[in-house]
């Protein structure tokens, strides 16, 4: 495949937007060559200024779990524009999404509406910490909460990708009061309890991991960190930014039937708009400002526009009883493909996933951290990615993201993703 007008577009783009990319995660720094230009996109496939036609395995990184371009989110996004794009006054929308979110989540009485994954996460910690009047949190090394200061340590996804697990910038004041354990490991973060004793607000994390590529929970993992945290008074924080809508109606809290404290949500629950949420009960919600002491604000938060495309999506979740199965059973088929084919070219490899998240770490050894994630043989991976790209298939363009199914995909696009899996890994 040709890739030139993309070209001429990213050397355009890098003269006046850093890097030529508005997030870092888009650059293909990881992988050598230049990023791709979207012109469109519709269920399975996007369509880029070179005419290719690719069959898409990120979906904006997650949000767009019914394939691009689903009509009941565009036309209530085109009908809602009529009306007007934004207010900064309360529209009744906003009591309808979040009513739906109350009653397919378990375990929250009220959310709040914010514009990113990243403003969740940090509105939750900045809640827990006023809730609890304690100071420190616990973060797991390899897991992504966004890129507010207190989170860039060690984070995953762009973060790792990108070399720069601890970004210049964060101050050495914010750092202290971010503790980091291990994934998967309760007795460090048992250690980490004692040694900080009274002093810890909250334990956030991707219950299921998902930007160190898949990596699920231990068993126990997550039952242990609950009775860890009700021990100690400590909030649990689940960040289902990426899991939320997409694992289950109700994320992990219904997967594996766990409670968390404070719950964050973003990608789906903005059907592709920029939204972010994060709930709890009402003893934790009501600590927010205007009721609570706790400050919070947000000029678009809310907008009209989002909230349509976010309902509609809930909407359309919450009427599909069979959707998340459905997701599961393609995960499932296109693991055992590329399972088969690889073995069969004798590669090393780990397939991880967990419903509709799926990761191909390309080390033969179980991947359960951060450690074990970093091992992955990139150079294998850079021709994984470039091989792909060339047969009409994105990945994401780091050996640290997980792929997303969506319900738009055909098992055609999922054996002719195995095929082209087969010629690709022969030319390792
Ligand atoms: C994507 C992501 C975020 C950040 O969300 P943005 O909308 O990109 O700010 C936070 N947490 C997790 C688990 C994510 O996957």
């Amino acid at each position: 495949m040709i890739y030139q007008r993309s070209s001429q577009l990213f050397a355009e783009a890098e003269k006046v937007i850093p890097g030529g990319v508005n997030s870092p995660v888009r650059a293909f720094k990881a992988v050598g060559g230049t990023p791709i230009f979207v012109k469109s996109a519709k269920g399975a496939y996007l369509f880029d200024e070179d005419g290719n036609k690719l069959i898409d395995y990120i979906n904006s990184w997650g949000p767009m779990i019914l394939g691009h371009a689903f009509q009941p989110v565009v036309d209530a996004v085109v009908e809602k524009a009529k009306l007007g794009t934004s207010f900064g006054m309360p529209t009744e929308l906003e009591t309808q999404i979040a009513a739906l979110a109350v009653s397919m989540v378990p375990n929250i009485d009220k959310i709040r509406f914010v514009n990113s994954g990243t403003e969740a996460c940090m509105s939750a910690i900045r809640l827990a910490r006023g809730f609890t009047k304690r100071d420190k949190i616990i973060k797991f090394a390899g897991c992504y909460h966004g890129h507010s200061d207190s989170f860039l340590i060690q984070a995953g996804s762009g973060a790792i990708t990108f070399g720069s697990p601890n970004s210049p910038g964060v101050t050495e004041g914010t750092a202290k009061d971010t503790l980091l354990a291990k994934y998967n490991d309760l007795e460090n973060v048992s250690a980490l309890i004692e040694a900080n004793k009274n002093e810890i607000a909250a334990i956030i994390v991707e219950p299921v991991a998902g930007n160190m590529g898949c990596i699920p929970p231990n068993k126990g993992f997550l039952e242990g960190l609950r009775q860890m945290c009700t021990d100690n008074e400590i909030l649990l924080i689940f960040d289902e930014v990426m899991t939320g809508f997409r694992l289950a109606r109700g994320g992990v809290q219904e997967l594996f039937n766990i409670k968390a404290d404070i719950v964050c949500f973003g990608k789906v629950i903005g059907g592709g708009l920029p939204v972010g949420a994060f709930a709890a009960r009402n003893e934790i919600m009501n600590y927010l400002a205007p009721l609570g002491p706790v400050y919070q604000a947000g000029t678009l938060s809310g907008n009209p526009l989002a909230m349509a495309a976010g309902l509609a999506m809930l909407q359309a979740l919450d009427n599909d009883r069979a959707i998340f199965k459905r997701l599961e059973e393609k995960t499932a088929y296109l693991a055992a493909g590329i399972d088969k084919v690889l073995n069969a070219n004798k590669v090393e490899f780990t397939i991880n996933s967990v419903g509709s998240m799926i990761s191909v770490h390309f080390d033969a050894a179980p991947v359960f951290d951060f450690q074990s994630a970093a091992k992955g043989d990139n150079e294998t991976f850079k021709k994984f990615f470039h091989g792909l790209l060339n047969e009409g298939i994105y990945i994401a363009p780091s050996a640290y993201e997980t792929w997303f199914i969506t319900d738009a995909l055909s098992y055609e696009d999922l054996d002719f993703t195995i095929q082209a899996i087969d010629k690709v890994s022969k030319t390792f």
